[in-house]
C-alpha cells in the first residue's frame, strides 16, 4: 500500500489530457504537479519506547514482530482520509506510532495488551489502516507512547460451517483473502466496501463498515453472529447464534466500537452461497427525485436490487465527463439518453445476483417499476463499467491531489421523508464554504445502501486545494456539512463511522445520557484508558 495514498506503487494513471482539460475548466488545476515528498523525508517524533519494553514485546511476539523502522512507523502514521493524505504527502504526519506490533492470536494480544497497561501505553488496533475519519491516528491520550497493534499476521479461517453458512476467521484476515476462500467453495460472504482490496475483517466489524451490495446483502453488522475480543480488563467470547433475546445486544455495542473497548481477534460470520449470476445495468432518470422515488417504491415492495446507486445531476455529469477514468463508459449511451431527451437527467446503476430465475424475476419487477417513474434502461454496459471499476476511484484521488484538487466523501443516512431536503441542505452548505474559501467547487451526491425507512447519501466534492492551508479550508467545509447534516436529524455517519473526526457530534448523535453510558462502558472494559485514545468517545 502506498504510505502516502491508496493501493497499488505500481498502478498506472488515469487522467488523461481529456479529463484533465474538464478539471482546468471546472475547478481548475495546481500550475505544477505537486507530487509526495520521498520516503525518507517524513519526519516523525523519534521513538519513546524503551529497551526494555521493547525486548518484553519482542518476548511475546517474537523479534519479526515488533518494528520500530522509519518506514514501518510511517506506514501506520495515519489512514486514508483526506487530512491523513495531505499531512503525509507533505511529509509531516501528526505523529506515529513509537512501535509496530504483529501478534499471531488471541493469547498473544491479551499479553500485548497487559503489558501496554503496565508500561502505559496506548494501543490503536490497526487493520487494513483504511479509516478514513482518523480511526487509526496514534494518538497517545494520557499514555507516555503508543504502539499500532497490526492485526496483519491474524488471517486464518478458523472454521467452516457449511450447514450453517457460518465462518469463523481470525481478524486480521483481509475480506479480499475471505472472498477468495469463499468463492473456491461456492460461497461469498457479501460484504464489498470500496476499500475491499485492503480492509479487514475486524476492521469492518469495528467500523459497522457497509458494502456497496449492502442494500441486498446488509452492512457488516448484519454478518456479524459472534466474536471474540480481547479488552484490557477481561475477555469477552460471544458465541454465533443466528438471534438472541439475553438482554441488549453486546455483539452490537462491540460491532462498531472502533477499537476504544478491546481488540477483536476473532469473527464468526453468516456467509451465503454465491451468486450464479450478476446482473449490473444502467437506468435513466430525468431527475434525482423521481429515481429515489423509484427506489423508495421497491424498498416498500421488498423488491430492492442488491446495488442500488443513484447519482444526481452532477455526479452523473461528472462520470459521463470522466469516463475515461474509471466513471461511465458512456459515450455511446451519452449520444442515447441526450436523443431520448434526458440530458442533464440522473444516472442509476442496478445490480441484482443470484440464480438466473431469481435474477430475471427481480430484474423485470426493478425495471419495470423503474419505467413507471419516468426511468429509461440503458443497458448492461454502464453496469459493468461500473463493476470493473468500482474499486479504481481512490487512485484517481492520489492523481487530484498531485494536481492540487481537493476531492473528499462524506456520508449519511436519514429517512425518506427528509432525504431531498437533507441533499438539497448538505449540497448547499459544501457549496458555501467552498465558496467562502475562496475555491468554488463541484458537488456531487448518490444515493445508496437503501431502506424501506429510507437511504445513505454519500456526498463527493472537489475543489482547487487552498495551498498552505488544506486543512483549514477541509475543516470549513467538513464542518458546515456536519452542522447541515445534524441539523436535518439525519447522522454524522452512515458507514465511514466515528474516529477523530466525528467524535465531536457523538453527543448530538446519542445524547448526554447516551454518551455518558458509553464512557461507562469504557471505563469498566478499559479502565486505564489505553484503547484507541481521541476516537469515537473523544
Ligand atoms: C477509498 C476508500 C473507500 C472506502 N469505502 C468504504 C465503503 O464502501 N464502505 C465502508 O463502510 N467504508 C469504506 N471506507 C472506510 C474504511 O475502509 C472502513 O472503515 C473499513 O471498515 C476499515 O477497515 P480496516 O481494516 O482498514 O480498519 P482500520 O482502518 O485499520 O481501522 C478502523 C478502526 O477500527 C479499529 N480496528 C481495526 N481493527 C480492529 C480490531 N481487530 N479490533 C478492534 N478495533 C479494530 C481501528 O483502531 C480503527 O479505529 C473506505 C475507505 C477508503 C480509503
Amino acid at each position: 500500500m502506498r504510505w502516502w495514498g491508496w493501493g497499488d506503487f505500481a498502478h498506472a494513471p488515469a487522467l488523461g489530457a481529456r479529463e484533465l482539460a474538464f478539471l482546468a475548466d471546472t475547478v481548475g488545476l495546481a500550475p505544477a504537479p505537486r507530487p509526495p515528498v520521498a520516503l525518507g523525508r517524513v519526519r516523525l517524533p523519534s521513538s519513546a519506547l524503551p529497551a526494555p519494553v521493547l525486548d518484553r514485546l519482542r518476548a511475546i511476539v517474537g523479534a519479526d514482530g515488533v518494528r520500530d523502522d522509519h518506514a514501518e512507523r510511517v506506514a501506520h502514521a495515519a489512514g486514508k482520509g483526506y487530512p491523513d493524505l495531505v499531512r503525509m504527502r507533505a511529509g509531516e504526519p501528526q505523529g506515529a506510532p513509537d512501535a509496530v506490533v504483529r501478534p499471531t492470536g488471541h493469547d498473544q494480544v491479551r499479553a500485548v495488551l497487559e503489558l501496554c497497561g503496565q508500561a502505559s501505553l496506548a494501543v490503536v488496533p490497526f487493520g487494513g489502516g483504511t479509516s478514513v475519519v482518523g480511526g487509526v491516528a496514534p494518538l497517545r491520550g494520557e499514555h507516555g507512547g503508543a504502539i499500532a497493534l497490526d492485526m496483519g499476521a491474524m488471517g486464518a479461517v478458523l472454521a467452516l460451517d457449511r450447514r450453517s453458512h457460518t465462518v469463523k476467521v481470525q481478524a486480521g484476515m483481509r475480506a479480499a483473502a475471505l472472498e477468495r476462500h469463499l468463492a473456491a467453495r461456492g460461497l461469498t460472504l457479501g460484504h464489498f466496501p470500496q476499500s475491499f482490496e485492503y480492509v479487514s475483517l475486524g476492521g469492518c466489524a469495528a467500523t459497522r463498515s457497509a458494502g456497496q451490495a449492502s442494500t441486498g446483502y446488509g452492512a457488516i453488522d448484519k454478518m456479524v453472529l459472534g466474536l471474540r475480543v480481547a479488552a484490557p480488563a477481561d475477555d469477552i467470547e460471544l458465541a454465533a447464534v443466528p438471534a438472541s433475546a439475553a438482554g441488549p445486544s453486546l455483539r452490537q455495542l462491540l460491532v462498531g466500537s472502533e477499537g476504544t473497548l478491546g481488540v477483536i481477534s476473532e469473527l464468526h460470520l453468516r456467509v451465503r452461497r454465491a451468486p450464479a449470476q450478476q446482473v449490473y445495468e444502467g437506468i435513466f432518470f430525468a431527475a434525482f427525485a423521481a429515481g429515489a422515488e423509484w427506489l423508495r417504491e421497491l424498498a416498500g415492495q421488498h423488491a430492492l436490487p442488491d446495488v442500488a446507486r443513484l447519482s444526481d445531476e452532477p455526479e452523473t455529469a461528472m462520470s459521463l465527463a470522466l469516463a475515461g477514468a474509471g466513471g461511465v463508459k458512456g459515450r455511446l449511451g451519452r449520444a442515447y439518453v441526450n436523443a431520448r431527451g434526458y440530458r442533464g437527467g440522473c444516472l442509476a446503476i442496478v445490480g441484482v445476483e443470484g440464480t438466473p430465475e431469481d435474477v430475471a424475476f427481480r430484474r423485470e419487477r426493478a425495471l419495470s417499476l423503474a419505467r413507471r417513474f419516468g426511468g429509461l434502461p440503458v443497458g448492461r454496459s454502464p453496469g459493468e463499467a461500473w463493476l470493473r471499476a468500482r474499486y479504481s476511484a481512490p487512485y484517481l484521488r492520489d492523481e487530484l491531489l498531485t494536481r492540487g484538487v481537493m476531492v473528499e466523501t462524506l456520508e449519511t443516512a436519514a429517512q425518506w421523508s427528509g432525504l431531498h431536503e437533507l441533499h438539497r441542505e448538505v449540497a448547499t452548505a459544501i457549496g458555501q464554504a467552498l465558496d467562502a474559501c475562496g475555491t468554488p467547487g463541484l458537488v456531487m451526491c448518490h444515493l445508496s445502501h437503501v431502506y424501506e425507512s429510507g437511504a445513505s447519501l454519500y456526498f463527493t466534492f472537489l475543489a482547487r486545494q487552498r495551498e498552505g492551508d488544506e486543512i483549514g479550508q477541509w475543516r470549513a467545509v467538513k464542518d458546515a456539512a456536519s452542522e447541515a447534516i445534524l441539523a436535518n436529524g439525519a447522522t454524522i455517519t452512515h458507514h465511514h463511522a466515528v474516529g477523530v473526526d466525528h467524535a465531536r457530534f457523538m453527543e448530538r448523535e446519542v445524547g448526554t445520557g447516551g454518551l455518558a453510558a458509553l464512557r461507562a462502558l469504557k471505563a469498566q472494559l478499559d479502565p486505564a484508558g489505553i484503547m484507541n485514545p481521541g476516537k469515537l468517545l473523544g
